[in-house]
């Protein structure tokens, strides 16, 4: 565990810098049960910086495991009305949100697939609704990560239990930019002035498309959509609260045209859905449609991701990270997506963001898909990046920029 100290100062970048709670809001706290000494820090710090009631969802991932194992799925799919009449609530109240994640990327390891994806599906489908409210930002949201044993062992295999958490805490802090003796806000001040920069000169080329490259097979054409905005770092709410979503956060990303995406794309790093990993897996892509799906392992795992819905088949999100970026250069793979997609170049498969298209806020979800934003009730990134990544950006009128030039920005 780390110091008291330092662990007051994450609790202060989850929710001062993180969620960042208006006088008087409504926030929802999600947290592992083992996290309650963290949880009880951020609801101080909630409270010190003025949000009017915390309210805390607790989950114990044990239990999670245990009601896969033990209970029939026609139970376990069932979404109580009290569960959406919560998020009702919260909604008109006008809250904001704390999601505190710890991760175990084998969690449902052996439980019956089917079973994963029809709970899951009557979930999303559920909850659908209101997916809206942190997509376009309407309240503020944050992440930020807790370990726990399991996944400190998977990622560092070698070491015993106890040597791995205290290391997976230093990584966590270390990629959190949280440091002994620094103050947190100064830090990421200057860490989200580099962001905007990027996200600047990529708005002022405007580019129609991105074409990436690599030596493992990933050939792949990207149109963006006209008006597009490359976002990243802090973002604000409509009556400009600002926000980090995500902690930590290396990306600046856009929008794809959900229309027009052609190639083929090579993950890079291990893919963790649904409590299960899948190791690598290459798509191809024709009209902005998945239409070969092939994964070295845990295949229905993948087919199960594409056949969500029509959306789940094509693009919401272009993320570009410098390969040469501190989680990249940890050398650590975290099976998170939170972290992995942080060292690397990324996509989503499924829903967009609103918030990355001119005036997209305002738009409905079809007039949204007119312009080539996509939809879904999935939101699945998965990485692509690597050390000889080459992106070219190309112009309206036909230019090509390097922005990309061995794995690292060069503009
Ligand atoms: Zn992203
Ligand atoms: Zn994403």
């Amino acid at each position: 565990m780390p110091s008291k100290e330092l662990l007051k100062e994450y609790a202060k970048l989850a929710v001062k810098l993180g969620t960042n709670p208006k006088k008087g809001q409504y926030l929802v706290i999600t947290a592992p049960v083992e996290a309650h000494e963290f949880v009880e820090l951020c609801v101080k710090e909630a409270y010190d910086h003025g949000a009017g009631f915390v309210s805390v969802d607790w989950t114990d991932r044990v239990i999670t495991r245990m009601n896969y194992e033990r209970v029939d799925t026609e139970i376990l799919k069932e979404v109580p009305d009290w569960r959406i009449a919560k998020i009702k609530n919260a909604i008109e109240k006008g809250y904001c949100t704390l999601h505190i994640d710890s991760p175990d990327p084998e969690l449902l390891e052996g439980i019956d697939p089917n079973k994963i994806k029809e709970v899951q599906m009557e979930s999303m489908k559920a909850t659908k609704p209101y997916q809206y409210y942190s997509m376009n930002n309407i309240g503020q949201w944050s992440i930020v990560a807790y370990p726990n044993k399991r996944w400190a062992k998977k990622v560092f295999p070698d070491l015993d239990e106890d040597e791995a958490y205290e290391k997976i805490w230093e990584a966590i802090l270390y990629t959190s930019r949280v440091f002994e003796g620094k103050d947190v806000v100064k830090e990421w001040e200057e860490h989200n002035k580099e962001m905007h920069r990027h996200s600047k000169i990529l708005n002022d080329y405007a580019f129609e498309k991105l074409h990436f490259k690599n030596s493992l097979g990933t050939d792949l054409i990207v149109h963006l959509v006209d008006g597009h905005i490359w976002c990243g770092g802090d973002e604000k709410t409509p009556d400009d609260q600002i926000f980090n979503p995500n902690i930590p956060t290396e990306e600046v990303f856009t929008m794809p045209d959900h229309r027009a995406i052609d190639g083929t794309v090579v993950s890079t790093k291990p893919l963790s859905y649904s409590g299960k990993l899948i190791s690598r897996f290459t798509l191809t892509f024709k009209d902005g449609k998945v239409i070969k799906a092939q994964a070295d392992d845990n295949q229905e795992t993948l087919d199960q991701i594409l056949a969500t819905d029509e959306g789940s088949k094509s693009l919401g999100e272009v993320a570009l990270i410098s390969y040469d970026s501190p989680i990249s250069n940890s050398g650590i793979l975290f099976y998170d997506t939170l972290f992995d997609e942080n060292a690397s170049c990324h996509l989503a498969l499924g829903a967009c963001y609103p918030t990355t298209i001119v005036g997209g806020e305002k738009m409905t979800t079809e007039e949204l898909y007119a312009k080539g934003g996509n939809d879904s009730m999935n939101h699945v990134d998965f990485m692509f990046g690597s050390k000889d990544m080459s992106v070219i950006g190309i112009t309206k009128d036909g230019r090509e920029i390097e922005v990309f030039k061995d794995g690292n920005f060069c503009i």
